[in-house]
């Protein structure tokens, strides 16, 4: 016979950050410390599955090179399952679980389901590759404001404009461009931006091979071609994306970047 679990369980939503492990918030490494149950994805630095406890039961549910990844669905039933049996589960996810991380539909199955939840926000890779490029994403008569959007539309079930997108003249931040980058540069022109618009792509931000193109809305596609980027990267778009001429630090100062050993 089974008994119901003395304590009830709870999900943490958390985020890791975009990749060094430095970036990690104190309650997110807290929660990684002390979690019964560890979900998480392919885009997590692997070296955090070192912090759990010795009986931590780790389960990953990301895609791997050939596999595809758990259907979103298995995974909420998971977490739900693990909540139930009177689990501390932690379900850590890349950036933060709020920005593209599908951490609101895990989040509304844990309340449908009476499983009590918290959100821990972790650093989005786009304020990652913001920073680790040196390209601020507003700057006092450059931009005033930044939009944060998917270029993977399918999968986000909605259509970008981005010829009105273009129109605000604000920053502009694309995680899942990569595979859509012609489409996405054509719309942006569509739009009135001048193609000598200065544009960033980081590829593995804040990661130990990170690497930086900084290019112009109209030679974007074929520099990323060219030198061989790919995902996951986020393709910053404005004015601001020059400051990073002045500004970029990586490679310079040894000390801001993760150490190994
Ligand atoms: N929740 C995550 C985003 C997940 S969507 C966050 O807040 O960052 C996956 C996309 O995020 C990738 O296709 C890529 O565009 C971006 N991404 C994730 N990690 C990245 C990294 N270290 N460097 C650059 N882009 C990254």
């Amino acid at each position: 016979m089974n008994f119901p679990p003395s304590m009830p369980g709870i999900v943490y939503l958390v985020g890791a950050g975009p990749g060094d492990p430095d970036l990690l918030t104190l309650k997110a490494a807290r929660l990684i410390a002390s979690c019964d149950v560890l979900v998480y994805d392919a885009l997590i630095n692997l070296s955090l599955l070192d912090c759990t406890r010795p009986d931590c039961e780790k389960i990953f549910v990301g895609k791997r090179a050939g596999c595809h990844e758990k259907p979103q669905a298995e995974i909420e039933k998971l977490l739900v399952e693990k909540g139930l049996e009177g689990k501390n589960v932690v379900r850590l996810k890349g950036g933060d679980p709020f920005v593209f991380g599908r951490g609101g539909e895990e989040a509304l199955t844990l309340r449908a389901s009476g499983v009590a939840f918290e959100i821990v926000p972790g650093i989005s890779s786009a304020l990652a590759a913001s920073a680790y490029s040196g390209a601020p994403l507003t700057h006092r008569g450059l931009s005033t404001g930044v939009i944060f959007v998917s270029g993977h539309e399918e999968r986000d079930r909605a259509t970008v404009d981005w010829a009105k997108l273009a129109a605000t003249g604000l920053t502009v931040c694309i995680y899942m461009g990569m595979a859509r980058i012609r489409h996405i540069r054509d719309g942006l022109l569509e739009g009135g931006l001048d193609p000598t618009t200065p544009c960033s792509v980081v590829q593995w931000a804040a990661c130990a091979d990170q690497r930086t193109l900084r290019s112009t809305l109209g030679h974007l596609a074929e520099d990323v071609v060219a030198q061989g980027f790919g995902s996951p990267a986020i393709i910053i778009v404005g004015k601001v994306a020059a400051l990073a001429d002045e500004l970029s630090w990586i490679g310079e100062q040894a000390r801001g970047l993760p150490q190994v050993g």
